[in-house]
């Protein structure tokens, strides 16, 4: 969630496909009550469904499930999964979301496994990513991570930084930024976030993309599995649901 240690934890945590499958039912139901809510369709709605420290059993339940989204948060650990179960760039039939900070030496698992890099977050990744999506002959498509909540133990650029950063981003042929992602504060009550994502579609919305061919403002990735209805109330696109799917983890 925080900043994320090197080293790749084993695997060990199980999972049972009925309780995944009746999760989904459930998140679901929540998806179209807060859409109703806000006068907005399910379908405008994407679940990332966040497979981290799961085993492939995960992917196995979800996909069972209806879900074709997944998201890892180690980039070592999306290319195992990814090997065992390719994503759509390279001719599987799910989507394989990077969503964790990115080392640049490790650009290369992502250029070659991932169908989207959702937390790009500073002018040297990019560089390497476009360098390693050139390789591979394909454009890849990002989020560019805003640290909403100014703390520093998270990633992301600051919300003053991110249109100068869109604007440099149209320097990158080999990637195209199609929106924003955040992880708002940790909080009992998700109500007290709804600043945070309201500032976020503030800045989502406000970009000015007509000038810029790699960058199209199409994706606002805010919610996770404490909060995501509140963040299809303030206009999310994408949220990212780990615990609310697969059961609480042993770690992050
Ligand atoms: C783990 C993780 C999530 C999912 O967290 P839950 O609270 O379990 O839904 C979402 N986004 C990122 C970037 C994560 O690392």
């Amino acid at each position: 969630m925080n900043k994320i240690p090197d080293a790749t934890p084993e695997i060990t945590k199980q999972i049972r496909p009925e309780a995944v499958a009746e999760r989904v039912r459930s998140v679901r139901e929540r998806i179209a009550q807060a859409c109703e809510r806000a006068d907005r369709s399910p379908d405008e709605i994407t679940i990332v469904a966040i497979s981290k420290t799961f085993p492939m059993q995960a992917l196995e339940s979800g996909t069972a499930a209806g879900l074709n989204h997944f998201g890892e948060n180690r980039a070592r650990q999306l290319r195992d999964k990814a090997k065992a179960r390719p994503g759509a760039f390279e001719g599987g039939d799910v989507t394989w979301h990077m969503v964790g900070h990115l080392q640049t030496n490790k650009a290369k698992f992502v250029a070659r496994h991932a169908d989207w890099f959702d937390a790009l977050d500073s002018p040297r990744l990019a560089d390497e990513l476009n360098k390693r999506a050139a390789k591979n002959d394909r454009v890849l498509p990002c989020l560019v991570q805003v640290n909403i909540t100014g703390e520093d133990q998270k990633y992301g650029l600051s919300p003053d930084e991110v249109h100068d950063y869109l604007d440099h981003c149209a320097q990158y042929d080999h990637l195209a930024v199609r929106g924003l992602m955040a992880l708002a504060s940790f909080v009992d009550d998700p109500e007290d976030v709804r600043g945070e994502f309201q500032r976020m579609r503030e800045l989502f919305e406000t970009y000015d993309a007509s000038n810029n061919p790699q960058v199209e403002m199409a994706e606002l990735s805010i919610g996770m599995s404490n909060d995501f209805e509140v963040a299809i109330e303030e206009g999310s696109t994408m949220i990212r649901l780990g615990t609310s799917i697969f059961g609480p983890r042993d770690y992050d």
